[in-house]
Parts: C-alpha cells; structure tokens; sequence
C-alpha cells in the first residue's frame, strides 16, 4: 500500500508550522510529507526593517527549513498551478522545467505580496520590503543616494537624492522608515559636505494616522517620536503618480526623490487567483477549520478566516502571529483527516502587535497593555526572541543587538542584490529568492 501523500506549499510561518505539526502529529508510516516552497527557509519578516536598517544581517532572519523539520522532504521550487479535481500541481523547477505532482492532502500557504493599486510608476520604480532580497537592496539603496548626493554638483540632484518617501504608515512603513532614518542621521557625519537640514523623510498615508493596528494612542506616540527626529508625516494623502526622479501626491504635492518604499499592504500571490475561487480582497474565503474543499485547507496571509472576535465581523488580520497559529491548527486538521486527532476550529484573539521605532522607542500592545519607550522596548525584542522558531536564529539576532549596543552597525553596500531581484514583480513572480 502506498501512503497518502500530504503537500504543503509555502515555507512562511504558515507552511512551515503546518509541517511541523505534521510531523508530530503523524507517524513515518501515516503519510510522506512533502513541503514545496520558492525558498529554502521561513523569513522572519518582522525583523525585514532592521535588515533594511543595517542592524542585522539578512541570514539572522532566514530560518532554514532544515532547522526546523525533520521528516518532512522539503522541495525549493515556484507552484504555478493547482487543479483541484485531478489533484496535481504544476511545480517549476527553476530553467530545469516543470513537473506535475499528486497529492492526496494539500495545504496552500502562499502568503502574500505588496499590493500595488494601479498608480502610475509604482510597479517600474517604488522598492517593496517583503522579502530578504528587497530588504538587503533598500539598505544599499539609500546608502548609495547619500554617496550620489556627495557627488552631486547640482543642488537640485542633491536635494532629491536625500529625499525619501515611505507610502504606508502601517506597521511595516512606520518601523522602516524611522530604523532607515536613523540609519541615515546617523551616516552623515561620515558625509561633512551634506547638509544635514537637506535630509528629508516623508511618510505619507492615505489614513488620517499612523499604525492604526495598535490603536490611537500608540499611533500619537509613535507620531511624536518620528516627527521629534524630522519626519515629515503626511497623512490623508497618497501617491497620484511617480517616475525614477519625481513624486506627486494627491494634495498636488510634487516632491523630487529617488527612493520610494512602497508599503500600502499586501494582496495573495497569483497562485491564488489562479484557483478562480471565491476571495475577499484578493484571499480565499475558508471555513472555520480552515479548509477550502475536501482535501485542501488554507492559511496565513491567504486566507480569509471570519474573525469570530471582531465585533465588526472582519477576517482574522494577515499577520505572522495568526498565520503561525493557523499553520498549527490546519496541521492537526490535515492529520485528522487521516485518522489521527480530532480536526478543531481556528479561534485565537489578537495577543496584540509591537512596532520597533529605533533607539530606545518603540510601542508594542501585548494583551491589549498599551506600552511605550523602553518598557515597550523590552517587550518588543524579547517577543521576537521568543517568536524566532529556530535557536541559531534567536542566538544569532540577540548577539547582533547586543553588539549594537555598543558598537554602531557597519554600514557598507554589498551590491550583492540585483535591482530585479528586489523588484515588485520579481516578488509577484515567486523569483526573488527562487
Ligand atoms: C516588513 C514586515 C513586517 C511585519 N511585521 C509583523 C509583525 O510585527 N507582526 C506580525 O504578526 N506580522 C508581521 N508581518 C506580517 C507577517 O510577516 C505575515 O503576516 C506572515 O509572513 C504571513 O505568513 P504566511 O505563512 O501566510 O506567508 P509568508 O510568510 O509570506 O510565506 C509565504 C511562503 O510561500 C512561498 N510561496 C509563495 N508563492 C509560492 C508559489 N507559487 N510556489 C511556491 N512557494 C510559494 C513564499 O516563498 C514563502 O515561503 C510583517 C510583514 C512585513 C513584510
């Protein structure tokens, strides 16, 4: 008899918590487990800005898959398609072409890319922070506009050049862009001829505040410490239109830059489009176990899961700390539905987000506690301590901050992503990092 095979695609926190449970919950001989994934490792995205800022470097955040699983046969290759009554799936293995699989059990975890809205020149020119690669490039990014407005002769060419724009005052726009300021204030005493007043940040949103996930009074806190270093926030505005040099927001706004960091939330990857199935805003609707159909179940980022503790009858938020939870309950499912356990519901309240702002600031609101300063400081980091899912990892990323403390991070562009690599398609295309 051949065991049933079990498929899991996508190594995010969804994927990879799936197929740990797998393991654990079923025996060698239950199922072969089978993890596909456009990457060799989960990425940690929560600490992506302080990759984007200097202060750790891009592997301390990659776990990989073999630190993790055991058991489970793990395939670095992009899914390009899913038919659901034959129950194969199209793998591309990279130039080496493309196979059909068979899987008896299928659990997609694909999670999600930026979502671009179709703003002009934002898909050619705006940088994204999703993956390691597009995290990497924005640190070199802008070191290399500081040393091209060292370089300038043109006023105008220099102004533009210490001009940074973040769109999304979410938590990944707001984080990023007050780590990457820091970064940059703190860089100019390595360039004396730039004018410090020259250096400019705008964080703009459409909203009327900034990290509206923790609530108002985090927002204002946050707002008062970015804007008490020299952010400019521009709320209640967006980007109409962009080239490589120029940035024109919708109040008419015409701001000459060359970076745009483009953070205005996330959309599933086309693989679920592809599935031609009922979504909200862009995720697959699953019921409350998670499941799609017979067979097939989704989580994280990709699915949208009615939230049964939101009072306005929303699905469960894309964030790591439901994608992970989610993960764990569709592997126990998965194995319930070969005979081990019981299949269980997915129900979990919001344990509350935290938002490093570099320095001492920070706002973090664990179990509905608003914090901030160094309390929220101390909350942040030993929650992503905790959160890293591998000891190499968390070992590595505590002596990283630990050495921060006393030493300033290096600051050297490596060169090693290309500009394509780090581009909002290459990430839509599953390329970036396969
Ligand atoms: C900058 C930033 C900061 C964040 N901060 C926080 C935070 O503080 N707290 C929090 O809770 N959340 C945070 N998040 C959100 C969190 O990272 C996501 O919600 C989480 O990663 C979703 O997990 P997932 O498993 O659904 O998808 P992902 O982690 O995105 O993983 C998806 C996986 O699927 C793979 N994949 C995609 N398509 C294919 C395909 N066709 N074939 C094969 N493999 C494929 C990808 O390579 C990847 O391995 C942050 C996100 C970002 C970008």
């Amino acid at each position: 008899m051949t065991r049933p095979r079990v498929v899991v695609v996508g190594s995010g926190f969804a994927g990879t918590f799936a197929a740990r449970t797998l393991e654990r919950a079923l025996g060698p001989e239950d199922a072969d487990l089978l993890l596909i994934s456009a990457t060799d490792h989960l990425c940690y995205s929560p600490l992506l800005p302080e990759v984007a800022a200097g202060r750790l470097d891009p592997r301390r955040i990659a776990v990989p898959l073999h630190a993790v699983l055991h058991r489970t046969r793990t395939m670095q290759a992009v899914v390009d398609g899913v038919d659901l009554e034959a129950r194969t799936l199209t793998v591309r293995h990279g130039d080496a072409g493309s196979e059909h699989l068979a899987w008896d059990r299928l659990v997609l975890t694909v999670g999600s890319v930026t979502r671009t809205f179709p703003t002009p020149g934002v898909a050619e020119h705006a940088l994204g922070l999703k993956t390691l690669a597009e995290a990497q490039y924005l640190h070199d990014h802008v070191l290399r506009q500081l040393e091209l407005a060292d370089a300038a002769t043109d006023e105008d060419e220099r102004r533009a050049r210490m001009t940074f724009v973040v769109v999304g005052a979410g938590y990944a726009g707001t984080e990023t862009a007050a780590q990457v300021q820091r970064m940059t204030v703190r860089q100019l005493d390595r360039f004396p001829r730039l004018p410090a007043a020259e250096l400019r940040w705008v964080l703009v949103d459409s909203a009327e505040r900034v990290l509206p996930e923790l609530g108002p009074r985090l927002g204002r806190a946050a707002l008062r410490v970015i804007r008490s270093r020299g952010m400019e926030v521009r709320l209640g505005t967006t980007i109409a239109r962009m080239t490589g040099d120029r940035v024109t927001l919708t109040d008419g706004t015409v701001l000459p830059a060359h970076t745009v960091l483009w953070t205005v939330g996330v959309t599933p990857p086309p693989l679920v489009e592809q599935l031609g199935l009922p979504v909200t805003r862009g995720r697959v609707r699953v019921d409350e176990q998670l499941r799609l159909v017979e067979g097939v179940w989704v989580a994280g980022d990709a699915a949208a899961a009615r939230d049964p503790f939101s009072s306005a009858g929303t699905d469960y938020p894309p964030t790591a700390q439901h994608a992970q939870r989610q993960g764990v309950v569709i592997g126990r499912n998965v194995a319930a539905s070969l005979g081990r356990g019981r299949a269980r519901r997915y129900r979990h309240r919001d344990l509350g987000l935290v938002a490093d702002l570099g320095g001492t600031a920070a706002v973090a609101r664990p179990v509905r506690i608003p914090l901030t300063g160094l309390p929220a400081k101390l909350v942040t980091k030993g929650y992503h301590l905790m959160a890293l899912p591998a000891a190499a990892n968390r070992l590595r990323v505590g002596s990283d901050w630990a050495v921060n403390l006393v030493s300033r991070p290096i600051a050297a562009q490596l060169g090693l992503v290309d500009r394509r690599a780090a581009s909002l398609t290459a990430e839509r295309l599953g390329v970036a990092e396969g």
